[in-house]
């Protein structure tokens, strides 16, 4: 059983969207509204079907529209069935497709949110054509679909909105209101190499990049030993060896 995000502020769940035949929620899939104000739209019947688990309005408003524990028709794909999607309003057409700061920190709240319910500690880029089974993936239309969906804007944003996310889900403070900037925030994370491997041991993420400490991890400190899971996490932590 899955609930709606803490952040979520209002639920206009008309009983879109379908069974997860099972399947239970393994990341996110973030689309762009393609207009200023489709609230209505997705919450409603539409011609394209567009029923995402979430509606983020520019001001960082969070409705909720299919049920977590349904599948959303967003993506056209059959990841809807393992994923918490977004549409998310832009704050003008065209061009880049921008969205607002306030919108996207309330889609990172949602995120750690679901992967914290499914029991994830680290959420990392999707990449396609690959299981990544400890990750909390977050994923784009685009991915999945031809479609210029989510824009250039967001997707300009990706890795800072993982970066974030992670902050956020160990429970670090917030990093800085500046979106795209990291904040002061710092925390542990122990790496466990191979055999003799010359890597792995104790770092310190400070501003998003790790420094090695070394020695042992104190209590409560995550500690990754899967292989995939690192180099999920060298990818977006510049520093970790
Ligand atoms: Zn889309």
């Amino acid at each position: 059983m899955s609930k709606w995000a803490a952040n979520t502020s209002e639920i206009r769940d008309n009983g879109f969207g379908t069974s997860r035949n099972g399947k239970t929620i393994e990341g996110a899939v973030l689309h762009h509204g393609a207009g200023t104000n489709v609230l209505d739209y997705v919450a409603n019947a539409n011609s394209r079907d567009s029923h995402p688990t979430y509606h983020v309005s520019d001001g960082g408003r969070v409705t909720g529209i299919v049920h977590p524990d349904r599948r959303p028709f967003s993506t056209s794909h059959s990841v809807d069935s393992v994923a918490v999607t977004f549409e998310i309003d832009n704050e003008s057409t065209g061009g880049d497709w921008p969205v607002s700061d306030k919108a996207l920190s309330a889609v990172i709240d949602v995120i750690v949110d679901h992967a914290r319910q499914s029991g994830y500690k680290v959420i990392g880029k999707n990449t396609p054509g690959k299981d990544q089974p400890d990750l909390f993936f977050v994923a784009w239309h685009q991915q999945y679909v031809q479609t210029a969906c989510p824009g250039p804007y967001v997707l300009g944003k990706i890795d800072w909105i993982i970066r974030e996310a992670n902050a956020r889900l160990n429970n670090h403070s917030q990093a800085s209101n500046n979106v795209g900037q990291e904040g002061d925030d710092m925390y542990l994370i122990q790496i466990k190499g191979k055999a003799n491997a010359r890597r792995g041991g104790l770092y310190a993420v400070i501003k998003g990049e790790a420094k090695f400490i070394g020695g042992t991890a104190p209590a409560g400190v995550p500690v990754f030993t899967d292989e995939a899971q690192i180099k999920a996490l060298q990818a977006v932590i510049p520093g970790l060896k």
